[in-house]
């Protein structure tokens, strides 16, 4: 079956590439910011669906120009299913280059996606936003059409691309194996993708931190569509190698799912880590004065627990803190990326790490 897909203003056709936009928040000056929408279609059937989606951070380009580049007439051509794919879920952010949209009063825009009842405070009264209501409407379309769902960040400035895998909830038993299901098939896509795979933080953080209503958490946990985050390089810039990797991992998920016929690509000019554990992100080490910083280790680096990874001197250069200014990381793991900036308060963290995993990424969902 090729049933027409229908988001916003844009109409997917078999074999064509479909653009439109999607109204989003009613503007003071009359109008509304709109999100851009691509809908790519195979020739045969348009199921499978995948969403990808990008720049929600207005400061993260990389997401953007990955879906540029992704869809070409020769994609189309190959193409079994459909692709819908937003360059940009936050197009005022985008406009004055800032994280989030100045009618967001500094609100994180990745956490306003619709979430399973009780576990949204509500009672903070500016809810919900005019850019909350407008994901609300979209995340309509998303529940109603996806069947998997990338959503593209940037993470820091010197970092290794990789793929978050979030917690899946559950409520009851009866939930659990649909949950576990879920799970399983994320990780699956995840393998298939061939990025570095590292976990969010362990589940009562997640909640607290509202990642179960970012875009890919409300997708996984709301909606029940397998998703994940990708994080690539620095912000406010093209980080090349990394789009390069992030196309080579998105269409070996569309190869996964059926939606393109050849084997996969690998990831090349970028390093791919795999400790045969499973890792979570962690910010560490922590400064233990005002000082600045020098790292010692690079994005992608092994690290062992006492390896010295960071030195803190004062503005002089003279080593502070004892043990001649050395910090030192108190888990095996590996680099994700360093922090930006050398001068550092006390308790700052200078780095994301990634380090072994012992908790279950399948949860009991924790009320607020
Ligand atoms: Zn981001």
């Amino acid at each position: 079956m090729n049933t027409s897909l229908h988001i916003g203003s844009a109409h997917s056709q078999p074999g064509t590439v479909a653009y439109g936009t999607f109204e989003a928040v009613p503007l003071p000056t009359g109008g509304f910011d709109t999100f851009p929408i691509i809908i790519a279609q195979g020739k045969q059937g348009s199921r499978p669906v995948l969403w990808v989606t990008g720049n929600i951070h207005g400061g993260e380009f990389d997401g953007m120009a990955v879906i540029h580049r992704l869809i070409t007439p020769d994609l189309v051509e190959r193409l079994t299913g459909t692709l819908v794919a937003i360059p940009t879920l936050n197009p005022a952010g985008l406009r004055t280059h800032e994280r989030s949209p100045y009618y967001l009063y500094g609100k994180d825009p990745n956490r306003l996606f619709p979430a399973l009842a009780g576990t949204i405070d509500e009672s903070d009264a500016t809810y919900p936003s005019a850019l909350e209501t407008a994901y609300a409407r979209l995340f309509e379309r998303i529940a109603a059409t996806a069947d998997y769902l990338i959503d593209l960040h940037n993470y820091g400035t010197s970092s290794i691309p990789f793929a978050f895998r979030d917690p899946v909830f559950y409520r009851d038993n009866r939930e659990k194996g649909i949950a576990r299901k879920l799970h399983d098939r994320v990780g699956a896509m995840l393998q298939a993708m061939g990025l570095t795979v590292v976990n969010e933080y362990v589940s009562d953080q997640y909640i607290k931190l509202q990642l179960h209503r970012s875009v890919s958490g409300a997708a996984l946990n709301t909606a029940r569509i397998p998703a994940a985050t990708v994080e690539l390089g620095g912000q406010h810039i093209v980080n090349v190698r990394h789009v390069e990797a992030a196309l080579a991992g998105i269409r070996n998920v569309m190869r996964w799912a059926g939606m393109l016929p050849d084997p996969p690509e690998p990831i090349r000019d970028v390093p791919v880590l795999d400790l045969g554990y499973p890792v979570r992100r962690m910010q560490h080490p922590r400064v233990t004065e005002a000082c600045i910083v020098y790292h010692l280790v690079r994005p992608g680096d092994r690290v062992r627990r006492g390896d010295p990874v960071a030195q803190m001197v004062d503005i002089f250069g003279r080593p502070v803190g004892g043990g001649d200014g050395l910090l030192r990381t108190d888990f095996d793991g590996f680099v994700l990326g360093l922090f930006p900036n050398l001068a550092h308060y006390p308790n700052e963290a200078v780095m994301g790490l990634a380090v072994r995993d012992d908790s279950s990424l399948l949860q009991p969902l924790p009320r607020l």
